[in-house]
């Protein structure tokens, strides 16, 4: 970890921020007058940050894949996009809510959240109860490239940014954003000091659409029905496609990146994007193994997200992080912990003020109640949730 586990622990803090962190016996010594609360057998751990979820589809189930694939997959979200205004409006805020409760009934204090909906979502976020850095979603291909710049400035809105909220930009996808797209993302970006993220790599088929304009993607086009032959074709595949517009260079976020060949992880090594693995949406879809670990080894910042719950059963991350644990049993669990927490901090572009318990960061913790010597396996290898979640030092209480 960050820090390593301390035993007989305690951490002082004030006002939302963590003063101090270190031996009971010796802060308490040194802060006599701090209220004091024992938390008995509990490991005590940074807030958990989910990296990549979508809360406005947090009331969708996910069920069997579509026999269909990936793409018929994405037609049934794009279909729930175009219900009208008003029930629109109702179905993002309920699901806002039941995802906003589950992030912190499962440890989650921060999240970095793609919002297709910016204009509902954010008002609903912008004074907690969770820390977002929300990443408002555009997609403007082919006919529907002229929307580009409208839904460009309702993704960089910051009307409503506060402590709470933070905003951030992401261009959706290499088959539904084009280069002058993404280009104009990362300007933007990089002017507002607006972190980016993308999803990428995330299905085998991107490559081919990318090269010909053809296969499950292009059929997605066809039932949207707005396709136009001045989209550009790119060859090489999607990660090349990310550094031929300057994403490679940033510390962007990338969501999944799936397919990685060895030269493709060449690039990635050599520039500084970070890859969100959403371990259990991943196996959804059946995609074949997911090189996180050497994309570890090669210096790659990987974090763990839980996707949306139109693809993962919910958003309890810890789960996502079993089941690498299972994939990997032989992976140092402390690593593990780590992508939940300050490699989840630094996809989000969050480590100077979250991530880890350290003097100066975010008073926001997650406690365990263990009973083993070693606790962060322990949780692990049992189906144990949070005893209790705090953000800005405020003890989490859950609405029901
Ligand atoms: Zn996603």
């Amino acid at each position: 970890m960050d820090a390593p586990p301390i035993r007989d622990a305690a951490v002082v803090f004030h006002s939302g921020t963590i003063l101090a962190v270190g031996s009971a016996q010796h802060l308490r010594q040194k802060y006599p007058h701090a209220i004091r609360e024992d938390l008995g057998n509990v490991v005590l751990l940074p807030g958990l940050v989910n990296a990549h979820v979508h809360l406005e589809l947090s009331d969708c189930r996910c069920g069997k894949p579509p026999a269909g694939g990936f793409a018929a997959w994405l037609l049934q979200l794009v279909q729930r996009n175009s219900q009208p205004g008003s029930q629109i409006e109702s179905t993002v805020t309920q699901a806002v809510r039941i995802g906003v409760e589950q992030c912190l009934r499962f440890g989650i204090t921060s999240v970095g959240d793609i919002t297709r909906q910016a204009s509902i979502t954010r008002p609903l976020l912008r004074d907690g109860r969770l820390r977002v850095t929300s990443y408002g979603e555009i997609q403007a291909m082919a006919q529907r490239r002229n929307l580009f710049t409208e839904r460009l400035a309702v993704a960089a809105d910051a009307t409503f940014a506060s402590d709470w909220l933070r905003i951030g930009i992401s261009p959706h996808a290499p088959y539904t954003v084009e280069p002058f797209g993404f280009a104009a993302c990362r300007t933007a970006g990089m002017e507002n000091h607006f972190p980016l993220a993308t999803h990428l790599a995330e299905a085998v088929e991107e490559a081919e659409f990318l090269s010909h304009h053809t296969g499950p993607f292009r059929e997605l086009w066809k039932a949207i029905g707005q396709w136009d032959e001045r989209v550009p074709t790119f060859t090489g595949g999607p990660i090349r496609f990310a550094q031929s517009v300057g994403w490679l260079e940033l510390p962007a976020l990338l969501a999944h990146v799936n397919y990685c060949d060895d030269e493709e992880m060449s690039i990635l090594a050599a520039g500084r994007a970070g890859v969100v693995y959403c371990p259990r949406t991943h196996r959804y879809f059946g995609h074949p193994p997911h090189r996180w670990r050497d994309m570890l080894a090669r210096g790659v910042n990987v974090a763990l997200g839980t996707d949306s719950c139109a693809s993962s059963p919910d958003l309890n991350l810890v789960d996502d992080a079993r089941l690498i644990h299972e994939i990997a049993p032989d992976f140092p669990v402390e690593s593990i912990w780590e992508m939940v927490t300050i490699r989840g901090a630094k996809a989000i572009d969050g480590e100077q003020s979250i991530g880890s318990i350290a003097p100066g960061k975010c008073a926001d913790f997650v406690g365990f109640g263990v009973e083993s010597e070693t606790p962060l396996r322990e949780i692990l290898e049992s189906g144990k949730t949070p005893l209790r979640t705090w953000i800005a030092g405020q003890a989490v209480e859950h609405q029901p």
